[in-house]
């Protein structure tokens, strides 16, 4: 498998400045004989101090969302030229509370994605089902559903800075994981909507991550599945001690 492992820790709203820093401080230190590609994302609030930390190292900056606009009217929004500007190299989009609780549809992630796209960000596009959508069967169908939408008008060059985040939102801070062969299973399947919309030489290239209580003690059989080719982690990314053994399980 050429694919590269790809760990990135999504702190979403928790840590203050200081501790922030001293995190990205541990992990810089910890991860600089690591083998994989890193990210960490910060809230907007510590992106600057976290980017002065990982500056130069093998951890890239990764922002939480973006605005669909780049400038004006838009109270309380944060638009891509400010994330450059701080050094952000990658924008997760399409997570499942910025689309469950904050209500962000396919057409608004997909217009998020174009943009951040469009100013050469990396995308980090999460998409996952809800628990009743899993036990209707739907599954697939919501994964393809937002894969497409999400990445409709993306060309097949931009999809070189495109990674894929499956995260069953029944996963998500629960403690429950999918098992392997359930990711797998979306995953592989998730590769094949790929390979119809882009071909499989993309399809083959395209990271796809899994998130969803991923832990040490789950990483290695998670990340042994074919298709598996990361993660994307949350509450285990909070700590040096839980991040760290998953970004070196191989
Ligand atoms: C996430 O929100 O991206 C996530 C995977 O969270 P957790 O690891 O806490 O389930």
């Amino acid at each position: 498998m050429s694919r590269q492992y790809y760990i990135a820790g999504n702190w979403k709203m928790n840590k203050v400045k200081g501790e922030a820093v001293e995190l990205a401080k541990a992990l810089v230190e910890q991860l600089k004989d690591g083998k994989n590609k890193y990210m960490i994302a910060p809230s907007f609030t510590n992106l600057d101090a976290v980017a002065q930390v990982v500056k130069g190292s093998n951890i890239l900056l990764g922002a939480q969302n973006m605005s669909t606009e780049e400038s004006g009217a838009h109270t309380g929004e944060v638009s891509v030229l400010m994330l450059k500007d701080l050094g952000v190299q990658t924008v997760i989009l399409g997570h499942s509370e910025r689309r469950h609780i904050y209500k962000e549809d396919d057409a608004m992630i997909n217009k998020k994605v174009k943009l951040a796209l469009a100013h050469g960000l990396e995308v980090v596009l999460c998409i996952g089902e809800l628990l009743e959508e899993r036990e209707a069967g739907k599954a697939e169908q919501v994964c393809e559903e937002q894969t497409r939408k999400g990445l409709a008008g993306v060309s097949a060059a931009d999809m070189a800075k495109v990674i894929i985040a499956y995260e069953p939102v029944w996963a998500i801070g629960t403690g429950k994981t999918a098992t392997p062969e359930d990711a797998q299973a979306i995953h592989q399947f998730t590769r094949g909507v790929l390979a119809d919309m882009y071909g499989k030489d993309v399809a083959e290239q395209t990271i796809i991550q899994y998130g969803g209580s991923m832990k040490a003690e789950n990483a290695a059989a998670l990340l042994a599945q074919p298709d598996v080719d990361g993660g994307l982690i949350g509450g285990a990314s909070l700590k040096a001690e839980t991040f760290i053994p998953i970004c070196k399980t191989y």
